[in-house]
């Protein structure tokens, strides 16, 4: 009974970040204010009511559409405070009350705003990705020395970021060589420099490998897909960022087994 409160509560957190995630997907390429004016319709401009503007409910009560105007009011917002409330729950299920789980929320959160902007406009903002790699190093800092109280957990933790990111950068820039390669032209920009060096800060070199490697192979499926599905021509620009993210949400949730499996198979003796 307990754990369903907690449970409940922590889908309500996931939730309500995701509809500050919204704002921030809506707003901060366009330079807007995150704060002013509090949410209204994109169409009428009415603010609205707080009833209204319930993650989630809100819009199902309003059944997709604005109370005033009757404009259709897009359902990427609850299905993305949908996602982020799945996000938290997961996290809070694999790693329960820890140091670890706020952490990876902000992670996470940073990740649902990131990809949905790369969508949108293909570009991934400099304040999000700058902002994203501070707080993996200080993750990595604070996590240790708070787990253990000894500074030198401190600081190996933060020269893992470091070296995390470092790495980043490095399976960037190949990524960025066998797309080109490959593809004859890319579409990586450096704010996807930037994504990847902000991935090596929060998940360490062996995890930013890890997500470089899925990301790609998740570009290649998707993108094949839809050049043989003829839903999109070749020339046609790809955001690379939301595979980024993809890529890193499956190495938080799943990274440590796949490694073993890897090392199992490939390096049994290891
Ligand atoms: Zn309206």
């Amino acid at each position: 009974m307990e754990n369903l409160v907690i449970g409940g509560l922590v889908l309500m957190l996931g939730a309500a970040v995701g509809s500050f995630l919204n704002v921030v997907i809506y707003r901060l390429p366009a330079g807007l204010s995150l704060l002013h004016p509090p949410s209204r319709c994109p169409k009428c401009h009415t603010s609205l009511q707080p009833y209204d503007n319930v993650p989630i409910l809100g819009w199902l009560w309003l059944r997709g559409k604005c109370r005033y105007c009757r404009a259709p009011i897009t359902m990427r917002y609850p299905l993305i405070e949908a996602l982020t409330a799945a996000l938290f729950l997961a996290t809070f299920l694999q790693w329960g009350v820890a140091w670890i789980t706020p952490a990876y929320w902000a992670l996470l959160s940073w990740l649902v705003a990131l990809a949905f902007i790369d969508v949108d406009t293909l570009t991934l903002p400099n304040p999000l990705t700058q902002s994203g790699l501070v707080l993996g190093l200080v993750a990595q800092a604070v996590i240790p020395l708070v787990n253990t109280g000894a500074w030198q957990a401190a600081v190996v933790g933060w020269m893992n970021g470091v070296l995390g990111m470092v790495v980043g950068l490095w399976v960037f820039e190949i990524i960025t060589l066998v797309a080109s390669l490959a593809l004859g032209q890319t579409a990586m920009g450096g704010g996807d420099a930037k994504l990847a060096a902000m991935l090596g800060a929060w998940l360490g070199w062996p995890g930013v490998l890890l997500s470089g490697f899925l990301a790609c192979l998740l570009g290649a499926v998707v993108g094949g897909g839809a050049i043989a599905l003829g839903w999109m021509r070749r020339p046609q620009p790809l955001p690379f960022g939301p595979f980024l993210a993809l890529g890193s949400v499956l190495t938080v949730f799943w990274g440590a087994a796949l490694m073993n499996a890897y090392r199992a198979v490939f390096l049994p003796g290891i």
